[in-house]
């Protein structure tokens, strides 16, 4: 009795929180919450990204396309933080199919980031506040964060959705290094760049529920095998050991600073606090020491030709037959053939976000411009990929001949430099959170200005390296108020050592 009582005010305080945001799209039943293990996330409540499959909740990838969809079975993400006793809440809003940096292109609506400016009183009502973007594509995991709803959320990450979101609305994003968690599960964007993320209200929440799902699982063919894992701890403590000797002390890290990251597009009112914590850093024993990724300038045009590609192929499964929509043509039309059926199908249940990709994903991958286009985009992915393995003092555990990479893994043969660096460390995005496009005003999510957003996070999608998002002071004075955050970057399989650095700058 007690506990249905709890459970429901529980559910409601969730849904009152709910109706501003816009954070969930489902909200769990209350049977889903009552654990009694005695695992290491009991005392937890977690959200969960809606292109992640649960049984207990549908999973619509935010598309009208899988409105209706739910799983039959749970991915392993969910199973692995339901056996850890952790409570799930409900399912997060994102971009349709995890595609987009603003959470606008959803079947459910925008959703609208929680922070509030300092310059907003806490009693100015919620209408009359600024309604900026809470980042995508898991926007509704940050957002859920952000206002409370819940300690940690499950995201994905592609190209940055976990941490531009979490830089949007002041809360840690963490892209874990690419086959490290199970996709097992988890709904397909782009294969070769799919992680699933986390996001939490502080560093030690996220490493908490990142150590939880961190583990091989065989039914990912792309999961990272135990040894190469192993491999990647070891080469990682060696490094750790060499400054991390002292809790307070940071004499022996190095950190790179990348100048390609400076692009004329940042806002002096990210670079400001990131300068900030440099010297904070320094001060501490740190060494900084300027970098150069030459290649970062192509990232963003590799990442769109592969991302959308991939895409392209991934999502023929929504036919009409198998899974979700299936839409019959008018009846005045003569002959129905599945072709037609897949037509409507697809006409109706793909927002134009997503019609846009697979369009330009099968041009990449069409005879006369696979070469000009997909193959020049791996290209530079290589060339990203030893720009990383050059700067990085950690060794590529993935280049070592005696362990060939699986062929999705990132691997280089190039050497990395004495003078390199343990991590690096950047602005998350290039501004703070942008409006929310207005009916009146220009509607951002149409123009190429989302597109850049993605600039700073997509090399380390695609060299597949794990990257943390934290925010860090704002000063009102330089620039909005609203949150910022910075990017430290690690070499393949050094979560522990970008965690660490991540702590101290919480
Ligand atoms: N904004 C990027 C895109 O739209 C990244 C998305 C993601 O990481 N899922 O492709």
């Amino acid at each position: 009795q007690v506990q249905t009582r709890s459970e429901t005010t529980w559910q409601r305080a969730i849904r009152a929180k709910n109706e501003s945001v816009n954070a969930l799209v489902s909200i769990a039943s209350s049977s889903m919450d009552i654990h009694s293990s005695e695992g290491g996330l009991k005392d937890m409540t977690i959200a969960i990204k809606d292109n992640i499959c649960t049984s207990q909740m549908p999973t619509t990838c935010s598309s009208a396309m899988l409105r209706e969809f739910t799983s039959p079975y749970d991915a392993t993400v969910v199973e692995l933080l339901e056996s850890a006793g952790s409570t799930v809440v409900g399912k997060t809003n994102c971009d349709e199919f995890g595609m987009g940096s603003l959470n606008v292109h959803s079947v459910h609506g925008p959703v609208v980031n929680p922070f509030q400016s300092k310059s907003a009183s806490s009693d100015t009502p919620w209408e009359s506040r600024e309604r900026r973007s809470a980042g995508g594509s898991s926007g509704g995991s940050a957002a859920a964060v952000a206002a409370g709803m819940c300690d940690a959320a499950l995201a994905t990450d592609t190209g940055g959705s976990t941490r531009l979101p979490a830089s949007y609305c002041g809360v840690v994003g963490l892209k874990p290094s690419y086959g490290m968690i199970s996709r097992w599960g988890v709904v397909s964007f782009a294969d070769s760049l799919d992680c699933v993320g986390v996001i939490g209200s502080n560093v030690e929440v996220t490493q908490r529920v990142y150590d939880t799902l961190a583990v091989y699982d065989s039914k990912d063919p792309s999961a990272a095998r135990p040894e190469i894992r192993q491999k990647a701890h070891a080469l990682s403590e060696e490094h750790i050991g060499s400054w991390a000797s002292s809790s307070t002390s940071l004499t022996g890290l190095r950190i790179g600073v990348p100048q390609e990251y400076f692009p004329n597009a940042v806002s002096p009112a990210v670079v400001k606090p990131l300068r900030r914590t440099l010297r904070s850093l320094k001060q501490r024993g740190a060494t900084i020491v300027p970098v150069s990724l030459p290649n970062t300038r192509f990232a963003l045009s590799a990442y769109y030709v592969l991302a959308s590609a991939e895409a392209s192929s991934n999502l023929a499964r929504y036919d009409g037959v198998q899974y979700g929509l299936h839409v019959r043509p008018p009846s005045s039309t003569p002959a129905h053939t599945p072709a037609l059926t897949y037509a409507h199908t697809r006409s109706q249940g793909f927002g134009p976000e997503v019609k846009k990709r697979i369009l330009l994903g099968t041009y990449a991958l069409t005879a006369d411009a696979f070469d000009n286009y997909f193959l020049q985009a791996q290209r530079v992915r290589k060339l990203i990929r030893q720009d990383f393995n050059r700067v990085f003092l950690v060794r590529n555990p993935l280049s070592a001949p005696s362990h060939p990479p699986p062929l999705s893994l990132p691997s280089s043969p190039a050497e990395s430099d004495p003078s390199g660096v343990h991590v690096l460390l950047h602005p998350s995005a290039i501004r703070t959170a942008p409006l929310l496009p207005t009916d009146s005003g220009a509607d951002q999510s149409e123009t190429l200005d989302t597109y850049v957003q993605d600039v700073l996070t997509v090399p380390a999608s695609l060299a597949g390296v794990p990257a943390l998002s934290v925010p860090v002071p704002v000063d009102e004075t330089e620039g909005d108020g609203w949150p910022v955050g910075v990017s430290v970057v690690g070499q393949w399989g050094s979560e522990a050592m970008v965690l660490r650095v991540g702590n101290a700058i919480e």
